[in-house]
Order: structure tokens, then sequence, then C-alpha cells
């Protein structure tokens, strides 16, 4: 299962996920962006740079609960806390005790023994060695850079490391690691990690816990670590770190430097494989300007003053330890995977096939805009070649066919349609408005409105900002009887008038009204005989002339209604 996950209905394919993760492990589905969970690195970028918040992480809080309620539990706090909390270590160690931790200790306890692992390592080592602490950079060698698996440090990270220790030190203890990122969540699943971290949840998360149990942490007094951490291996987080807690030498050098940032970190390895450059040793992590700019970590603060923190807290003097760290044993190896999955390449034929279908036929066609996300068409047509993107990305072509769709419905339409720009002169005259209005059959377009019919409602629409309804209305000079919507577009600056003939209806009508005023005469004439009959036999049969008039009439108002 992907870490990741995403609501669809906030997603509103703006393509932003796939612009910007730079392993292109986001797929379009049916409009929706998907994980490719084989191609991800767990960087979180593109969580935090989703413009609708659609993707979300699964957290752990829940079964964080659980396992406080029913296990005893410690906390390994990565050593990035200090720019994420506003609060003195204590106080953050208080505030863990209060949730139900049992003890507290920092991640950089796991840090000392990997980073005098770098150490040794780099004595012997005859190719590059890249730092392992990064599971985003182990994932990013992996599965998009397997030709350097060789090459990755072959240890466990200091929050395995970390947890080891632990387990050796106490019985029946459950670890969960708090840290600024999202990758350490999946890395706890790993083989190398297994059954050392029991859970990981996000600095973030912690700070959600405290104010879901109503602790305000900042106000707490003071509690301490369980054990105290080496100085320097609480550097970790910030850029040269490693290099500082490993007592690795890194002036002005080439031989060992220091990458952070997804982009810098794969240039740095193409470059390696490319030969152009040769390094000893690589520290690499994936964050740009290292952990303390994890996805877990939300901060107004800046990468400078987050790391200030970080390196002031590790110059504080460290309280005396209580056991020594290289006196415990663990296994701190592990071993790599090439997990790279090979993408099928289409043929050129194919890719021009692609292309074509999106009205790309020649290379002038190809705008190369990146409004889909990929730098470029051709790019984006092995994308959908691999099934990772969709013809309908491309949005110059979609919009290309919305406009030929909206032109096909305004020249099908059965009524005129005329579009007038303020100033009245003609923007679109469908073929309706043509058999209407346009005898000559010239070119409408450009000309003036009244050139064709009276702008009066138009004119009134716009300068009044208000829309005209079904107005009937009579076009003398063309014989023609109208009803006539006009409707103003105050942004566009235009005015639609939408002109429904109805002269054959109204015609109708008024030869049906003729012919009930002619019934009707002729029903008169008849009544008014028959009266005169019926008078005439009523007084023979002697009843009242009133009576028979009365009766008469009554006739000759049913006979109207009818009609
Ligand atoms: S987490 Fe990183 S690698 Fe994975 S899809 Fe998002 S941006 Fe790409
Ligand atoms: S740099 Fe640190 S926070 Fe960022 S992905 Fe790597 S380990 Fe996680």
């Amino acid at each position: 299962m992907s870490l990741i996950t995403l609501s669809e209905s906030e997603c509103k394919d703006c393509y932003r996920c796939v612009r910007d993760c730079a392993v292109k492990a986001i797929k379009i589905n049916n409009g929706q962006a998907e994980v490719v969970k084989e191609k991800c690195i767990n960087c979180g970028h593109c969580i935090e740079i989703c413009p609708q918040n659609a993707k979300s992480v699964n957290n752990h809080l829940s079964k964080l609960t659980k396992l406080l309620e029913e296990e005893k539990v410690v906390a390994s706090i990565a050593p990035s806390f200090p720019a994420a909390f506003d609060c003195s270590p204590g106080q953050l160690v208080k505030g863990l005790k209060k949730l139900g931790f049992f003890a507290v200790e920092e991640t950089s306890i796991g840090a000392e023994v990997i980073a005098r692992e770098y150490k040794e390592l780099l004595e012997g080592w005859e190719k590059t060695l890249i730092s392992a602490c990064c599971p985003a950079v182990v994932s990013l060698v992996e599965k998009h850079y397997p030709e350097l698996v060789s090459y990755l440090s072959p240890t466990i990270s200091p929050m395995v490391a970390h947890a080891k220790l632990l387990k050796k030190r106490f019985k029946d203890l459950k670890v969960v690691f708090i840290g600024p990122c999202i990758a350490k969540i999946k890395e706890i699943d790993w083989k190398s990690s297994k059954s050392a971290v029991d859970l990981a949840i996000t600095f973030d998360d912690l700070k959600d816990l405290f104010s879901l149990k109503g602790i305000d942490y900042r106000s707490l007094d003071e509690d301490q670590f369980k054990t105290n951490s080496g100085n320097w291996s609480r550097a970790f987080p910030v850029e040269n770190g490693v290099l500082k807690a490993a007592d690795i030498d890194f002036g002005l050098s080439t031989e060992i430097l220091s990458v952070s940032g997804l982009a810098e970190c794969m240039k740095t390895f193409e470059d390696i494989l490319n030969g152009e450059i040769s390094p000893k040793f690589i520290e690499a992590m994936v964050c740009a300007g290292g952990c303390i700019n994890g996805p877990g970590i939300k901060s107004e603060l800046s990468i400078n003053s987050r790391k200030e923190r970080v390196i002031k807290y590790a110059q504080q003097e460290s309280i005396e330890d209580e056991f020594d760290v290289n006196e415990i044993k663990i296994d701190i190896s592990r071993g790599y995977l090439n997990r790279r999955i090979e993408d099928k390449i289409p043929t050129e034929n194919q890719i021009r096939l692609i292309l074509s279908q999106t009205g790309k036929f020649s290379k002038e066609d190809e705008l190369d805009c990146g409004g889909c996300g990929y730098n470029s068409c051709r790019e984006k047509a092995i994308a959908v070649y691999q099934g990772l993107a969709e013809l309908k990305m491309c949005i110059p072509y979609m919009k290309g066919k919305m406009e030929s769709l909206a032109d096909i419905i305004v020249e099908s339409s059965p009524n005129a349609i005329i579009v007038v720009d303020k100033d009245m002169t003609i923007q679109k005259f469908n073929s309706k408005a043509n058999e209407l209005f346009n005898r000559n059959n010239e070119i409408a377009i450009g000309h003036k409105l009244y050139r064709y019919i009276d702008p009066k409602d138009y004119l009134d629409a716009w300068f009044n900002k208000k829309s005209i309804s079904q107005k009937k209305i009579e076009y003398k000079q063309y014989n023609l009887i109208c009803e006539q919507s006009v409707i103003p577009l105050i942004d566009y600056e235009l005015v639609i008038g939408i002109i429904t003939d109805v002269t054959e209806r109204e015609n109708h009508k008024e030869r049906v009204a003729k012919m009930k005023d002619t019934t009707l005469e002729k029903a008169n004439q008849v009544i008014h005989k028959q009266m005169k009959v019926a008078q005439e036999i009523a007084g023979l049969l002697g009843e009242s002339t009133a009576e028979t008039k009365a009766i008469l009439y009554e006739l000759r108002k049913l006979m109207q209604e009818e009609m």
C-alpha cells in the first residue's frame, strides 16, 4: 500500500504534483493523481506542494494511543526536534511522559554508533561511500540509480540503531520514533528495521496529539531524557552534521561532499555515473537543508533559524552518560536491492502516433508548454504509452477541442446567436443568424450590429448590465417576429443575443384568433335569428319573452366560452 493517500474529491487535476515529483512517481488515472509506490521514494514533497491539500500520510495516532495504554513505550526523538518545538528539551520530555511514554531518549544515541562506523568504513572503502541515514536516499538509489547500490553504506540508520540499542538494554519494550520524516514511517517495515521500531510518527502528528489531549507542552516543568547522547551526533539533521559527528574533515574538498535536496542528490548521482566526479564520501539527504526541513515539520522558521537551534542544542554540555553505547553490541549491517522497475520504451512510431492523437503532427505542433506536468510533449507521449499519463492532460489540445465543440454547438443551434463587443461590432454570427438577417450573405463578423438588426436591446443590456429575457420583437424588414434574449458578459466586454424565430407560431396564433372572431360573429347571427324564432314560439306558447331571452343569452355565453 502506498504511504501517501489521496482524497479524490480534493484533487483538481492541476498536475502540480506530476510537474514537481522529480522521480515522476505520480500517475494520472481518470483525471486523478495516484502515487506509484514502486517509483515513490516517500520524500513527501507532493504532500507539501498540493494546492488542494488532497494528499496525506496515513497517521498512526490511534495505534500509538493503544500502544501507550497497553505497553511500556519509549520515545526515540529525532535530533531535529529543537527546530520543531517551541519549548525546552526538558518540557518536551515532560509532555511525552504525560502522554504515557515510559521514557524518552534522543535518536542521536543511534547516530553516534553510525557516525563511528562511517569513519571506520571510509578507511578501507575503495569507491564512493554514500551515507544511508536518509531512507528517501536509500529508496532513490534502489529504485532509480540501482547501479549505485554498492556505494550505499552497508549500515542501518540511526533510528534503527537506537531502537536496537533500546531493545538490548530493556526487556519488553516498544519503541516509537518521532521525527520530521515520512520516509521513516515506511523504513520501519523494511527487512533491516524489522522488529526494531514499532511505530513512527511525525513531529506534526505529535503536536496534534498534544492538542487532542489538551497538553500545553510549553507550560510544563522540566523532565530529563533517560540517557543523553554525544553532542555532535545531535547535528545529524543539518548539512555537514553527519560529517561533523563522524569527525570527517569536510573543509574545502572535492572528496567529501554534503548534498541535500532531491534534485541535487539526483544530479550528483548522475555525475558519479557519468564519471564526472568520484568523491570518497557523500553525506546525502533528500530534503533541502537536511531533516530540519523534513515534511513532518510545519514551521514558519527559515532553514537557517532551524539550523541555528539544532546546532546551539548540539553545543550544550551533555550530562554524563549512564551507559557506553560502544559496549552494547548490535548488528548494524544491512544490504540493498535493485528495485528499479523497467519502464516500457515506445518505438518512434508509437510516440508519433500518441502525439498525433493530440493534434501534434510535426515538430512545430509540439509546444512543450509543460502544462501537463511533463517537460516536453514527447516526454508526455512516452508517459501516456507507459500508462502514467492521459491524452486529455494536454491543455492546449483540450482547449482547442472545447473551443471547436463550443463552435459546433453554436453553429448547429436552431436559434440565431449574435455576439457583439461593447462597441456593437459583431464577433459571432451563427448560421441561423445568417439565414434570418443576412440576406446578402456577406461576412457579418466585424460589421456593426445595426447593419442587420436594431441594436437597442443590446445597448440597453450592456449599459444597464442587465439581461433581457424572451422579449417579443418584430423585425419588419425581414417579416419576422422573434423572441429575443440578450445577456451582457461584463467581464468579457461582450453581449450575447439569442433570437428565436417565432413568426410561424405568432402567425398561427393570429389566424386562430381571426377564426374565433369570425365563428363568434356567425354564432351571434345564428343566435339572433334563433332568438327571434324562439320569441315567436314562446309567444305562441304563452311563456314570457324575458324568460326566453335569458335562456338564449345563457346559450350564447356558453358558446363564447367554448370558443
Ligand atoms: S512522495 Fe516524493 S517521490 Fe513520492 S510521489 Fe510524492 S513527490 Fe514523488
Ligand atoms: S532528509 Fe531527513 S527528513 Fe528528509 S527524507 Fe531524508 S531522512 Fe527524511
